[in-house]
């Protein structure tokens, strides 16, 4: 061995940093971690702006009260000492691409006093993996009063409020007012309208536990407003019938062509004048990436702020950052579009990061990422799961509906469990949940 060269030991480790822990970003650094962290060959340092993690499809099932948040939460420090991961609380604020450093923002607690201090964290390869948020288009209102499903705590907010309603109605004695237990759900993509079935079985459910001044079918009203023609826009015209026709039959009010001007404190006021009374606003429209992409030290973005990719998953700009999830534009040649903001194709993307890390430390060329549509399903609550498979097994495109729609519709959980815990863990847990499951109420109760 020639002696001016730096032993193994001596060699700076190469640093692979991830910024963001959720579909995408949390898979990649177990992953990362089991294969390469307890041997040392790299380090691994995951930043998120939350503690714990929730893999976001769950989100509308914390909302409406029929999932327990922390049989489900997964602890990010926890998660990186079982991995061989570093694990970092902070939220990015900006980037220094010449220094290769990440800034993260102070961490204050609920007193204002400082947890961590403002920091940088230098790498070698940079993965970007801060997902996205709703759109509210500027629509004047929402900050205000509508709650949008992004994380767990809005979901837990939502949550209460929607059990203070029904409390408050319950103890009443005057009639209600238009508003009361009213619930507005803007935008009838797959989170809305699952959100919508899901709170028609739970608030059923929550009456029959003694709120029986309320009377469900009178008192309590959803509706579902969406700016396009027809709900699910972006699944095939007869799925989308399918579960109009549904939520209708549940007595949903399904407004379709309706475009909200304003969300008000007791309502929503649509384009037409036309005011909708909702005690509970939820925006569930649209879908843009996090505002501090859009001037992330020059790295290319489109107009929902998505960091431009090439088919490797390298950033257009700079070679040595990825980006993966929903944050990213990745290119989808098959269909002259972008890879679609979905759970599946943040799976996909982390699981092919892996392989294209090994090769870039070997100094080999890296792959193109190819993004495999196996189509998509949405839960319609406890009523049924409806949807369509694509590719070639199903040759083509297949509609299915029920018991196996929502056998496919969880095991796209099951998978990113099985990528963050490994397979004895997840048949431990879901053996656990099975028995626990018949002892505790269906529905969360606070
Ligand atoms: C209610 C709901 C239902 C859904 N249902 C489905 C479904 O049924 N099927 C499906 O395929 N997809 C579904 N999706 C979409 C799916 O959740 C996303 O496509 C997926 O989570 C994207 O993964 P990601 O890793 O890109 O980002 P995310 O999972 O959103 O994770 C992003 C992470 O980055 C962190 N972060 C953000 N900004 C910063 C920052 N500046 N600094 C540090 N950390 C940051 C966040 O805290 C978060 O942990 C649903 C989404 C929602 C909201």
């Amino acid at each position: 061995m020639n002696s001016r060269q730096p032993s193994a030991q001596q060699r700076p480790r190469h640093r692979v940093v991830i910024v963001g822990g959720g579909a995408g970003g949390l898979e990649l650094a177990t992953r990362l971690g089991n294969r390469w962290g307890r041997r040392g060959k790299v380090e691994i340092e995951l930043i998120d702006q939350a503690r714990t993690h929730l893999w976001k499809p769950l989100l509308h099932e914390v909302a409406a009260g029929s999932m327990d948040l922390g049989v489900h939460e997964l602890n990010y420090l926890a998660q990186s000492y079982w991995h061989n991961f570093r694990f970092r609380l902070g939220q990015m604020i900006g980037l220094d691409r010449e220094r290769r450093e990440v800034q993260v923002a102070p961490v204050i607690d609920d007193d204002g006093n400082e947890i961590t201090p403002q920091r940088r964290f230098h790498y070698d390869t940079l993965v970007i993996a801060v997902g996205s948020l709703t759109n509210d288009f500027g629509t004047p209102g929402v900050k205000e009063h509508a709650i949008a499903l992004e994380t767990a705590g809005e979901a837990t907010r939502f949550h209460r409020r929607l059990v203070n309603a029904l409390m408050r109605a319950h103890a009443q004695r005057e009639p209600l007012r238009p508003e009361q237990l009213q619930v507005a759900i803007i935008g009838a993509g797959a989170t809305g309208v699952e959100l919508a079935a899901e709170l028609h079985n739970t608030t059923r459910e929550l009456v029959a536990y003694g709120l029986d001044r309320i009377d469900p079918d009178q008192d309590i009203k959803l509706n579902v407003i969406e700016a396009a023609e027809r709900i699910l826009p972006a699944l095939p015209e007869r799925l989308s019938e399918a579960a109009s026709k549904l939520l209708q039959s549940k007595g949903v009010r399904v407004r379709t062509s309706a475009r909200v001007a304003e969300v008000l404190p007791g309502g929503v006021r649509l384009a037409s004048g036309e005011i909708i009374p909702a005690e509970l606003v939820v925006w569930a429209a649209g879908v843009k990436a996090p505002e501090v992409l859009r001037n992330l030290d020059g790295l290319e973005t489109n107009r929902s702020n998505q960091l431009l990719v090439t088919q490797t998953l390298q950033t257009t700009r700079d070679p040595d950052i990825f980006a993966i999830g929903d944050c990213c534009a990745c290119p989808w040649p098959e269909k002259a579009t972008t890879v679609p903001p979905r759970a599946q194709a943040a799976h996909q993307q982390a699981n092919h990061m892996v392989r294209q890390l090994a090769n870039r430390l070997a100094g080999k060329r890296l792959r193109p990422f190819r993004y495999r549509d196996f189509g998509s399903l949405v839960s319609l609550g406890e009523y049924t799961t409806v949807g369509n498979l694509m590719g070639a097994l199903v040759g083509g495109s297949l509609m299915i509906e029920g018991y196996i729609a929502r056998l496919m519709y969880r095991s796209l959980y099951k998978m990113h469990e099985l990528a963050l815990h490994g397979y004895t863990k997840v048949a431990l847990d879901t053996l656990a949940r099975l028995i626990t499951r018949r002892t505790e109420p269906h529905v969360k109760l606070h």
